[in-house]
Formats: C-alpha cells, sequence, structure tokens
C-alpha cells in the first residue's frame, strides 16, 4: 500500500488494539512514480499523529516512519532493528506511559472519533509541501493540538427550533441525521463526523443547528413520541 493510502485512523486503531509500535516505511522522498507524491502526505500526516499521541500521553516515539527503495533492503533491516530496540526500551504500551490499558483505548477513542473532524479542521496543513524535512517536525505545536481537541465543535439540533424542512438530512453526507416530513430532525452523534454541512445549510429563519464545544454536555435527543411537529 502507498504510504499516502495510510490513514490516521489505522494508526490510532493499531495503538487502541495495543500495538507497542507503529512504523510506516516509504518510498523515497521526490522519487515517487506519480505525481501524487504520497510519502509527503504520510510524513505530514505522521507528524500530526506524533503531536497527538504526545498530547493524549503516549511516547510519541512509538510511532515512526522511513524511506527507502525497493533495492534497499540492508537500510530497511537497520531502520526496523532500530525500531524494535526502541520499542523494547520503552516497554509495552502503557508501561512508559503509566498508563493502563483500559485508559489507553479511551484515549485513543476520543482521537479516532474526531479523526474526520481533524483532518477537516487541518485540511490545509496536511496538504501542505515543506521544502525540509526539519520543517515537518515544527509543523504541528502540542498548544495547537490541546486547542484542536478542547475547541472541538459537536453539532445539535435545537428541537424547538427544527421546522423538519428536511434540508439538513438531504445534505449530511453520512446520513447522521434522522428525521422525515413533519418530523423533528436528530442528530446520530456516532455517526457525525463533524463537518458543519447541516450548520450551513439549515435556513437562517429557522437556525435550529446549533454549535456546542465537544468538552460540554450535549443534550439528549428529544424523545421519538415528542418528535412530530403539528402545524
Ligand atoms: S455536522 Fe456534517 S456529518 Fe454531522 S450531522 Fe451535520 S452534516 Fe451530518
Ligand atoms: S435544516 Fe434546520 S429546520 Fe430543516 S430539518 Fe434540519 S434542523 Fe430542522
Amino acid at each position: 500500500m502507498c504510504t499516502g493510502r495510510v490513514d490516521m485512523s489505522f494508526i490510532f486503531r493499531a495503538f487502541a488494539n495495543g500495538a507497542d509500535g507503529v512504523f510506516i516505511g516509504g518510498c523515497r522522498l521526490n522519487e515517487c512514480n506519480y505525481t501524487t507524491h504520497g510519502n509527503y502526505h504520510a510524513l505530514n500526516m505522521v507528524h500530526l499523529c506524533k503531536k497527538i499521541l504526545e498530547y493524549k500521553g503516549i511516547n510519541p516515539e512509538r510511532l515512526r516512519i522511513e524511506f527507502m527503495s525497493s533495492g534497499e533492503g540492508i537500510l530497511f533491516a537497520e531502520f526496523i532493528n532500530d525500531f524494535v530496540r526502541k520499542i523494547k526500551s520503552l516497554g509495552p504500551l502503557g508501561k512508559n506511559e503509566g498508563l493502563e490499558d483500559t485508559e489507553i483505548k479511551s484515549r485513543m477513542a476520543e482521537v479516532q472519533k474526531l479523526i474526520p473532524y481533524i483532518k477537516i479542521v487541518k485540511n490545509e496543513k496536511l496538504s501542505s509541501r515543506l521544502d525540509k524535512l526539519e520543517d515537518y517536525r515544527n509543523l504541528y505545536t502540542i498548544d495547537e493540538i490541546e486547542k484542536l481537541f478542547k475547541e472541538a465543535i459537536v453539532y445539535y439540533i435545537d428541537p424547538t427550533k427544527c421546522q423538519a424542512c428536511m434540508i439538513c438530512a438531504r445534505k449530511c453526507p453520512v446520513e447522521a441525521i434522522s428525521g422525515g416530513k413533519n418530523r423533528i430532525h436528530v442528530i446520530d452523534q456516532d455517526k457525525c463526523i463533524r463537518c458543519g454541512t447541516c450548520f450551513a445549510s439549515c435556513p437562517p429563519r429557522f437556525g435550529a443547528i446549533k454549535k456546542i464545544l465537544a468538552s460540554e454536555p450535549i443534550p439528549a435527543p428529544i424523545p421519538e413520541e415528542q418528535r412530530t411537529i403539528t402545524r
């Protein structure tokens, strides 16, 4: 698989499942056979993931990316041996960090849920191509990641304002909004990827969709029997 296809979700899923380390090996930079240069995307994404791991209390050295050609078997072996030595010195996931398995799972689940949102918010930076390798290391800061998580937005439909016009449900890209004719619409927070399309499409005269900070409690959805609008 091209490193450009390695998604952030693969990395956090691996750690959520207890992997002690994740190594990504890609083709040499500037030697991509395609115009896409997916290995640069991977490099950029890995640095974002490292900062998120650090923010979540996991040693970022448990994640590594290295580049080599298919003819450089010795180099590949050296990279792997070095990475294995590093992971052995850190010990099993959580030991070096002082975290229980359940805590790691819960922290990784928090990240996994926000991945679509993170990709939207960091889209510009994630697609940037920098001149020097060192610049990638400084591309994301821990303050920025803290802000990213603390200021993450959740969308909620105010049942007192929804007029069941159905526009938001039609536009939601992941079918996270349930509703129908004369039915107050409700967002399924587990399906929602926080793209903000519903917020932008709800007619201003209704203004039924609200933004809430993810760190704040989300009001419970209105009970089924109270969702019918009588006009
Ligand atoms: S924020 Fe996006 S994904 Fe979530 S409910 Fe609205 S349109 Fe659907
Ligand atoms: S667009 Fe606004 S008013 Fe229309 S169904 Fe969605 S939340 Fe309700």
